[in-house]
């Protein structure tokens, strides 16, 4: 954690998890049976102090958004819970077309809680894997201190395995934070805290994509989906038109104003993966057209701007290209 203190001695940390403050959160209303599940999703920001030497491009950071939620229910939905993470990480990974593998790490040697909750809860996680019917191998002692984790895998195209995903069951933070749900026997019970995260981060999420890619991301999540290129400084006007008409469209484009040759351009556009380059001359200029180049396949021919710009909004909305 990095931890600072106050000139009267009170220290403060900055948040490395959210898990304690969903809680707290929690234990801030009486909850009824019927309340469950209760669901928090918080994508905030975290900070840890990872030794420098540790720090990896944006796959180890040191602030970081995790897309993180916490599930608390009864010990009867705890399965239907796991299943519905499991079922949403799949939908988001297929939206990536990643090939995933999952793990199930059960108690390690260093653990809080006794065995019987670890028996519950890695029978709870076992089922709803067998339920799914998916493939996954088992990892003894190698889950998290607090209980027994799913993990989501991929393969890169370089044969590399990455984390991408992690469902935890948690029984033990429950108790420590002493939070209770009225059960219909009208007497107090424990609820049962799932942890989920399936991106992981959205840094290490886009640094994984972007190795897996080798940096050449779909169009509909490229941050510059266009490039626009005017020929010389005559056509300045007509390109920064074409800009406007992609943001007037919600699309990504951008300028290339600068004074170099066109193949200059070209090149750099290159250089930073840029799914489309819109050259513009005094011809397309004249015609509100442009001259398309398109990544991997060169030079695809001159097209109205408004029909380039009505291909590339279906293209985003479809996430087909
Ligand atoms: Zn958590």
């Amino acid at each position: 954690m990095f931890v600072t203190e106050d000139e009267d001695g009170r220290q403060m940390a900055l948040k490395p998890m959210n898990c304690p403050g969903h809680c707290a959160l929690y234990a801030m209303t009486q909850h009824s049976y019927r309340d469950l599940p209760v669901r928090f999703s918080e994508p905030g920001l975290l900070h840890r102090n990872e030794p420098s030497g540790a720090l990896h491009g944006l796959l180890r950071v040191r602030s970081f958004a995790q897309d993180d939620a916490h599930i608390f229910c009864t010990e009867e939905q705890v399965q239907d819970e796991v299943a519905a993470c499991i079922d949403f990480g799949l939908a988001i990974y297929e939206m990536f077309d990643l090939d995933t593998s999952f793990e199930l790490s059960t108690r390690p040697a260093e653990r809080i809680g006794d065995d019987a909750l670890w028996d519950r809860a890695e029978a709870a996680l076992t089922q709803a894997l067998d339920r799914h019917g998916v493939q996954y191998r088992v990892n003894e002692g190698d889950g998290a201190f607090y209980g027994p984790k799913i993990d989501m895998h991929m393969t890169d195209s370089l044969g590399r395995s990455w984390q991408l995903g992690t469902v935890q069951l948690d029984y033990n933070l429950p108790e420590r934070f002493g939070l209770t749900y009225i059960g219909a026997d009208n007497a107090e019970h424990r609820p049962a805290m799932i942890h989920r995260a399936l991106f992981g981060s959205f840094e290490r999420f886009i640094g994984i994509l972007l190795e897996h890619l080798g940096g050449e991301l779909p169009v509909w999540l490229a941050p510059v989906q266009a490039i626009v290129l005017p020929i010389t400084d005559h056509q300045n006007d007509a390109a920064a038109a074409v800009v406007d008409t992609l943001a007037a469209a919600g699309l990504r484009g951008e300028l290339d104003d600068r004074a170099e040759s066109v193949g200059r351009k070209i090149r750099d556009a290159e250089l930073r993966r840029i799914v489309y380059m819109l050259v513009v001359g005094e011809r397309e200029a004249a015609a509100a057209t442009v001259s398309v180049r398109e990544r991997g396949a060169g030079d695809t021919g001159v097209s109205p701007v408004t029909e380039f710009v009505a291909r590339l909004a279906e293209q985003t909305a479809t996430r087909s290209r």
